[in-house]
């Protein structure tokens, strides 16, 4: 009996990180890359697979998401940088991610000054944009198939690992780690695998517009990996074939 428990916790937890998975995907490639800095461009059928993947595994309205980071971008580190570690601790961030992002988020003005070429279209006001219908329908759907137990505690797991891996990019990657580039952020490599190259994120702000976050040998970009595959058959057209650096090599590194 025991056992049988165990067995099923396993299992759904394991569902929980495949999900986490996919939707660190559609994050990193979608959202980040695509949406907020334009580094890459999807075909019309693989926006609208993120779409709903956002929709149904995170919540997050995509212009409020890109409003949130572009901000970001613009003021790392600095008073005005809607979740700095250097201002705010990164244990801070780590564990309020989620309250930092909403103060931003949930801010009209901020969101229309800094995505204003993200309009809310139609289908976001009767269904993107309705976060606890998505995030409801995938709850409901892993309690058919798991069974009502295990199916909320796999969409627990997942929820929970999905925001802890999105705050960490937030506070960890950018406290502790390497800075090969001038920027505060850092890379790690562990980091990257669990979240779809988005620990590489020194390389990242160094680069904001470059799809491709892997720069040095050694480096692992699961994200930039799936780019090129979509590449390959016809999905995605990727804005510099060599990487533009904003911030230069540090000298030692
Ligand atoms: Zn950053
Ligand atoms: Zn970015």
């Amino acid at each position: 009996m025991a056992r049988e428990l165990v067995l099923n916790l396993v299992i759904a937890a394991a569902v929980g990180f495949v999900l986490t998975q996919i939707a660190n995907v559609a994050t990193t490639v979608y959202l980040h890359r695509s949406l907020a800095h334009r580094a890459v461009t999807l075909s019309p059928p693989l926006v609208w697979v993120c779409r709903v993947v956002i929709w149904l595994l995170t919540g997050i309205r995509p212009r409020q998401w890109a409003a949130v980071h572009r901000k970001h971008h613009a003021f790392t580190d600095e008073a005005q940088d809607p979740h700095s570690p250097a201002q705010l601790g990164w244990v801070r961030v780590q564990l309020l991610n989620v309250v930092l992002y909403r103060r931003v988020a949930r801010d009209r003005e901020q969101v229309a000054k800094f995505a204003r070429d993200l309009p809310q279209t139609t289908i976001d006001r009767y269904l993107f944009d309705h976060a606890l219908l998505g995030l409801g329908l995938t709850t409901g759907l892993l309690m058919v198939v798991l069974g009502v137990g295990y199916g909320a505690f796999a969409a627990a797991f997942h929820f929970v690992l999905y925001l802890s891996l999105s705050a960490a990019v937030n506070a960890i990657a950018h406290t502790f780690g390497k800075r090969p580039y001038e920027n505060s952020a850092t890379n790690l490599q562990w980091l990257a695998w669990l979240t779809s190259g988005e620990g590489l994120h020194n390389n990242h702000h160094a680069a904001p517009t470059s799809a491709q976050f892997s720069l040095d040998p050694g480096q692992v970009d699961p994200g930039w990996f799936l780019i090129r595959l979509a590449q390959r058959f016809g999905h995605a057209t990727v804005r510099h074939s060599t990487p533009i650096l904003a911030t230069p090599r540090r000298m030692n590194a």
